[in-house]
């Protein structure tokens, strides 16, 4: 059995992507992702391999190789709760495999201060070290710019990585992927989950948990410009919200963080590092996972390099991907399970063809809301990477010129014009009275957007 782990949050903008660059080399040179890759897998989808078909690749499980109950590659996000998860039965056997580092400094138990010291975010985003430092291809809706897609390689994957903001996402989106066909993931379902996983420090309530291993804390802030934003945006007739994960999603407030005690709570924190010494947990660092092995329609373990060697490892059960929403459908594709006519260019024959289904559906008019507007009183270019040389490919922005961003530039111009802003010190502002009109806001746009 081969099975996705729910794919990133992040993979909500993944739609229509197009990504080459930072290959997992297996020898067999690069490996190009064609839109069609992205176009099916819907979130948390699990693809039984049973259903895929013979593998020319097909790997006989051999004596001297070990094996485990379940293989899990990638100690991200996912990977981290799930190796927490399995090997709470002593029973099972865990091995969870991961790229990169660990998260702590090299040869010692003291954690890297780069990823656990929140306001050193942007550290790890200027270079490589804990990061696959995507980038885009050229893209056709933002003046053919080179985008810079950060994502992370170390225990606790991008978590270890990202801005920490802890939202759930809106109810109603929950609702319509079990509307869609994703039976079992309304949010009456989703939400005792998130429950179990979390620990407000505000306490627990119906939509907040009290003792989970995922500590999440309200934002804290005195700065003048947060208050003005949240009082501007009432001013501009949207309410305030008290808790944006609660029952009224709908407005501004203050944010949730994944924080405790001024550390970042990464899932390396909240599930991997609390369960090293489980005896039926193993989790291996620095290891590359470059290919499924199946044995006629079965995943039945992955080979992987770890210090320059090639070496494999079976799965009992279950082979898990979770190495987030680009590297998980890349190894897919690299051990022939993907669109055929994708794969066919590079040399890899299909061991599955997954046909033309869609990742994430385009966005329809949607009768709730729909942007997360977060305010930052700082500005970031690049998600404050230092410029890099050359260009490297990445994914195409799905027309977005007419869909998201003239709202949400719409939005914020109006929340910026309100009184609440009136007495603060006037900053020079972009873009500036001056694009008001829909070309020179699209030209706006185009040549200064980012992504995260
Ligand atoms: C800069 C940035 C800011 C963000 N800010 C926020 C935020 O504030 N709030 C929020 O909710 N979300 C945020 N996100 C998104 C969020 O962090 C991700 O959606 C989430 O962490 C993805 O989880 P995942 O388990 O799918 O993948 P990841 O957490 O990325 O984990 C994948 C892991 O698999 C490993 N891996 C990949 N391929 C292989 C392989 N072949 N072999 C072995 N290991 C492999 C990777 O190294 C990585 O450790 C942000 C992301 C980034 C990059």
């Amino acid at each position: 059995m081969l099975c996705l782990a729910p794919l990133a949050r992040a993979g909500a903008h993944l739609m229509g992507a197009r990504i080459t660059r930072r290959v997992l080399a297996d020898g067999r040179g690069i490996c190009t992702w064609l839109p069609s890759l992205f176009s099916g897998l819907p979130r948390g989808a699990t693809f039984n391999a049973r259903s895929a078909r013979h593998s020319s690749a097909s790997t006989a499980a051999n004596q001297n190789t070990p094996s485990y109950s379940y293989v899990i590659v990638g100690a991200g996000s996912a990977g981290c709760v799930l190796a927490n998860r399995l090997s709470e039965d002593a029973h099972e056997s865990v091995l969870l495999l991961e790229a990169g580092p660990k998260d702590m400094l090299l040869g010692s138990v003291r954690l890297s201060w780069k990823i656990h010291m929140p306001a050193a975010l942007t550290y790890n985003l200027c270079d490589d070290k804990y990061n696959w430092h995507y980038h885009t291809l050229p893209q056709a809706h933002m003046d053919e710019r080179v985008m810079y897609w950060p994502r992370g390689r170390v225990w606790g994957g991008s978590s270890s990585l990202n801005a920490m903001v802890y939202i759930r996402g809106h109810a109603e989106d929950y609702d319509r992927w079990q509307r869609e066909g994703a039976q079992g993931w309304d949010y009456q379902h989703c939400l005792p989950y998130f429950r179990k996983a979390q620990s407000h420090e505000l306490g627990e309530d119906r939509y907040r948990g009290g003792s989970g291993p995922l500590r999440v804390s309200r934002g804290k802030t005195n700065h003048p410009l947060h208050q003005a934003f949240i009082e501007a945006g009432q001013q501009a007739g949207y309410p305030f919200t008290q808790d944006m994960n609660g029952l009224q999603q709908e407005g501004l407030g203050w944010m949730d963080m994944t924080v405790h005690k001024g550390k970042r709570w990464s899932t390396a924190s909240a599930y991997l590092r609390p369960v090293l010494s489980r005896p039926n947990l193993t989790a291996e660092v620095r290891c590359l996972t470059t290919r499924v092995l199946f044995e006629g329609k079965r995943a039945v373990g992955v080979e992987y390099t770890q210090n320059g060697q090639k070496k494999k490892v079976f799965a009992d059960k279950e082979v898990i991907l979770s190495g987030g929403a680009i590297n998980s459908p890349q190894l897919l594709m690299l051990s022939g399970v993907g669109n055929a006519n994708d794969l066919k260019p590079f040399g890899y024959g299909a061991t599955a063809h997954l046909g033309e289904w869609r990742f994430i559906r385009g966005v329809p008019a949607s009768p709730t809301p729909r942007h997360p507007f977060h305010f930052l009183p700082s500005q970031v270019i690049d998600h404050g990477a230092c410029p890099q040389d050359g260009g490297l490919p990445g994914f195409t922005w799905a027309n977005e010129k007419h869909r998201v961003l003239p709202c949400v530039q719409a939005l914020a111009g109006m929340i910026f014009a309100q009184q609440a802003f009136q007495p603060l010190p006037r900053a020079r502002a972009q873009p500036g009275r001056g694009v008001q009109t829909a070309p020179r806001s699209d030209a706006f746009r185009a040549a200064q957007a980012d992504c995260a």
